[in-house]
């Protein structure tokens, strides 16, 4: 429950506080506690009156010192007392008291409480909150179990008001009650919206991942979670233009798996797929995190080596190349191995399009294939 900034419930002692000062305060001079209007607006009469009676039954301690060290021999004769110190402070008379230990319950019946007065249209089971949160507390603290005071009659002869309050025992302390409303409507139209800013966040969260989920979906390749040829053509066209655009060099490489039908021929389609796959993670492993991969074809694969010239790319195709062919995938009671041949060449000034780049790095791989497999073409 948020509080509006000039009502601020202290935790430490229990207590609200009324623009910095206990609210208690207040309650002692009807004058003052006018002010308190404005509260009981904003929340609403259920629950400002249970706020009003839990923090008045929090501090009922020194009251009830009042009440037994007037006489220890009969609680009423204390409690007569204490209400005549009410009285003065406007409280209200405290007319009758009558005390049953065995039951226990009690019954008090107040003249003029101004509490009735400030906020007349209270019903009798909200009336006098902290009046019945003292008694509520009082009669707590005297017999050790938890009871609570509420009026249960209201009766208004011209000016003369009276009202009749019952203390019983109650399964559910006020602190409880208060918990219980906070939860189901305590919420005001600050929190309401808070909560509801909370639930679009929430949702906002869900629907980017999910956004997430479906751009992946649209750009990568499933079986190797490298970008698919679109993505791929995507990416490589953004890195020809900065190539042309600030003149500086970039490498394509294109690789090919060598004799690849016979793996799929010898040990059936999923091991071939599961060598895609190493080769794949081998990729990934090997090269920088600027570099970026595709699935160009079934078993080709393209790879943009940005800010790399034709030798700094040899030099990677040929690790590259080294890795694969140590690569061992185990399939059933199988171990998989393939060889790679690549084709390679960097971005030149005379490429007007992205096409007659990777031309170049699909002869290079032609003749890579031609010349043996197993092998690097560099074509400058
Ligand atoms: P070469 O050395 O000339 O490249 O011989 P190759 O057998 O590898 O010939 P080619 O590159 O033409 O073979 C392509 C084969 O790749 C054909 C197809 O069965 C296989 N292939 C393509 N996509 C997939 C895939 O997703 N999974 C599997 N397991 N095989 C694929
Ligand atoms: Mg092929
Ligand atoms: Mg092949």
């Amino acid at each position: 429950m948020a509080l509006p900034e000039w009502l601020h419930w202290d935790d430490q002692h229990h207590r609200l506080l009324f623009l910095g000062q206990p609210a208690t305060l207040f309650w002692q001079q009807p004058s003052l506690a006018s002010m308190m209007v404005p509260l009981y607006e904003e929340l609403g009469e259920t629950y400002f009156s249970l706020l009003v009676a839990y923090s008045a039954s929090h501090h009922s301690e020194t009251d009830y010192e009042v009440i037994t060290r007037y006489d220890d021999e009969s609680f009423v004769n204390g409690l007569l007392h204490w209400g005549e110190k009410i009285a003065t402070a406007g409280w209200g008379e405290i007319t009758g008291a009558g005390f049953d230990d065995s039951l226990p319950s009690a019954q008090l019946v107040v003249k003029n409480p101004w509490e009735h007065q400030l906020f007349p249209d209270m019903k009798e089971e909200h009336a006098l909150p902290f009046l019945c949160g003292k008694l509520s507390g009082i009669f707590s603290l005297h017999l050790q179990r938890n009871m609570r005071a509420r009026v249960s009659h209201l009766e208004i002869l011209g000016d003369e008001c009276i009202a009749r309050i019952q203390v019983i025992p109650s399964n559910i302390t006020l602190q409880a009650e208060l918990q219980t409303l906070t939860e189901k409507e305590g919420f005001t139209r600050v929190e309401k919206l808070q909560f509801k800013n909370q639930q679009l966040t929430q949702k906002n969260i869900e629907l980017e991942a999910s956004n997430r989920r479906l751009s992946e979906l649209a750009t990568m390749d499933a079986l190797t979670g490298m970008a698919n040829r679109r993505y791929f053509m995507e990416l490589a066209e953004r890195e020809f233009n900065v190539c042309r655009r600030y003149r500086y060099t970039s490498s394509l490489l294109m690789l090919d798996i060598d004799f690849f039908k016979e793996i799929n021929d010898k040990y059936g389609h999923l091991a071939g797929d599961e060598v895609l796959k190493g080769i794949a993670e081998v990729c990934k492993e090997l090269l920088r995190k600027t570099d970026f991969c595709g699935r160009f074809g079934g078993e080709e694969f393209l790879i943009m080596l940005p800010h790399t010239d034709l030798d700094g790319a040899c030099v990677i195709g040929q690790r590259l190349g080294l890795r694969i062919s140590q690569l061992v995938v185990p399939y059933e009671e199988h171990r998989l191995q393939v060889t790679i041949s690549m084709g390679v060449s960097a971005y030149k000034e005379t490429d007007q399009v992205l096409d007659s780049w990777i031309k170049r790095v699909d002869d290079a791989l032609y003749d890579a294939k031609h010349q043996g497999r197993n092998q690097l073409i560099c074509r400058s």
